[in-house]
């Protein structure tokens, strides 16, 4: 049988505000245990939660970004459920009418376009933790009541590659907004997916498991692929799926089951009586509207448009506002997208990356990695001299220094006198007499040898342009 998989997923994204959800407790990670605390946040009895603002324009600014209908009253629900993390007893969420719904959002999947809807996004708090220790357990509030959104998409997605796909757009999607850090490792972007395969054509969706806490990103392609493959075996082996929560063992590749799905009425919703529905008018969104950044997808195909680059490139470059910002400061300076882009993919991030480094922190700015594509295009500069100065530049020397004051302190300066570089010429041509002699009766593939030598000679400092010019005319026995 021909089967096919449907992925939803659900994401919680932490939210970059100072202080926590309903409390004003900081929200700043790696504080000692317990220590950002209150009354509010520990669940006391008869202490009162105070809605953050901040977090609803954090809310209102990602539904806007996610093509969402802002909600302009809603409410907060109480989700009971019994947990050591969580002292009150209940999580403050939002149930049946959150803030954003019926949005989408677009990305390239392996270059084409795929458009995945966006069911709802809502404001929540996040739970504490609980560390095991052998004989006991400790409790950490620290994370108790610092704020989430959970963005919930629609089942839109067939394959594991475009539920990875749609995972690190949203993720650019968030950073650009400047809402959520993105980052996994921490916890502080989280995935859940919802995963049921049916065979090919069908209508009904099959019975969905849920794949909790996919904490890497490389592990959400990974989980989704082995559950379907699981899935498949069994309906094949003509067992029911069972609709329960598992999770994924990275180490081992493979899901176990956690416990069997509880339904929403499990939870016992109930609107929160401390806090009032919130309304919102048009002001408050519209000012919010006017806070929006240009978008990933937008600024992706801006620059395959006005800078005529190949959509793949423009991607790369618009994974971050930072490397984005960075590209169209580069090339103002060398005039030249395409050779720009090239630098920055192949050279800056392959070096950011070795040094574990953000684009903000890169060794080499700008305005100097735009000058040396602009000299080099120039025919001012050899492009082993450049690869040179990058490198030093990249390893730390010379830093502040423009190309420029490079090139002159250190003698770079190009060979451009015609006389200097005949002589140089000659003396090559005189030594290679067999492979002048093969040139002149048609093997034009060994103008490269001779250019090569020549600019060896000259330590990689003759003018290439020069260069190119006299030896073809001195080939020619001009
Ligand atoms: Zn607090």
């Amino acid at each position: 049988m021909d089967f096919e998989a449907v992925i939803g997923l659900e994401v919680h994204a932490q939210l970059l505000t100072k202080s926590k959800i309903f409390c004003s407790c900081p929200t700043a990670f790696g504080h000692g245990d317990n220590e950002n605390v209150c009354p509010v946040c520990t669940g006391l009895p008869g202490a009162l939660p105070v809605l953050n603002k901040q977090v609803v324009d954090f809310a209102i600014l990602t539904g806007l970004a996610l093509n969402c209908k802002i909600q302009k009253h809603n409410i907060f629900a109480r989700k009971n459920y019994f947990y050591p993390d969580l002292p009150k007893g209940y999580q403050i969420s939002q149930y049946e009418e959150p803030i954003c719904l019926g949005g989408k959002l677009t990305f390239l999947v392996d270059g084409n376009e795929m458009t995945v809807g966006v069911t709802r996004i809502h404001m929540e708090e996040d739970a504490g933790k609980n560390t095991h220790h052998g004989e006991f357990s400790l409790v950490n509030l620290n994370r108790s009541s610092v704020p989430l959104l959970e963005i919930v998409s629609e089942p839109d997605m067939r394959t594991p590659k475009q539920a990875g796909e749609y995972l690190r757009a949203l993720r650019s999607v968030l950073l650009y907004l400047g809402v959520c850090d993105g980052n996994m490792d921490e916890g502080s972007l989280r995935c859940d997916a919802n995963v049921s395969v049916r065979t090919r054509g069908a209508e009904k969706f099959g019975t969905k498991v849920e794949l909790k806490n996919i904490n890497s990103f490389r592990f959400v392609e990974k989980a989704i692929e082995y559950e379907i493959g699981r899935q498949i075996d069994l309906i094949e082996q003509g067992q029911k799926i069972v609709q329960e929560t598992r999770l994924y063992d990275p180490d081992k590749n493979r899901t176990v089951g956690m416990r069997s799905k509880e339904e929403a009425h499990d939870y016992r919703y109930f609107p929160d009586p401390d806090l009032l529905p919130l309304r919102l008018s048009d002001e408050w969104i519209d000012g919010v509207r006017k806070q929006l950044p240009e978008l990933p997808y937008e600024k992706m195909n801006r620059f395959a448009t006005q800078f005529g680059l190949p959509r793949y490139d423009a991607q790369i470059l618009t994974q971050s506002r930072d490397l984005a910002q960075y590209f169209e400061t580069a090339v103002k300076r060398s005039n030249n997208p395409k050779g720009t882009s090239n630098w920055i993919m192949s050279e800056l991030l392959r070096v950011l990356n070795d040094q574990k480094k953000e684009v903000a922190d890169s060794p080499v700015n700008a305005d100097q990695l735009g000058d040396l594509v602009r000299l080099i295009d120039q025919g001012q500069m050899s492009g082993k001299i450049a690869k040179g100065i990058f490198e030093d530049l990249a390893a730390g020397k010379f830093s502040n220094k423009t190309v420029e004051q490079i090139v002159k302190e250190n003698g770079l300066v190009q060979v451009t006198d015609t006389k200097a570089i005949e002589a140089v010429i000659d003396k090559i041509i005189a030594a290679n007499a067999g492979q002048v002699e093969q040139y002149r009766s048609g093997k034009d593939k060994l103008f490269g040898f001779f250019v090569g030598q020549v600019m060896k000679e000259m330590k990689g400092q003759g003018s290439p342009t020069v260069v190119n010019d006299l030896l073809k005319k001195k080939l020619k026995g001009e």
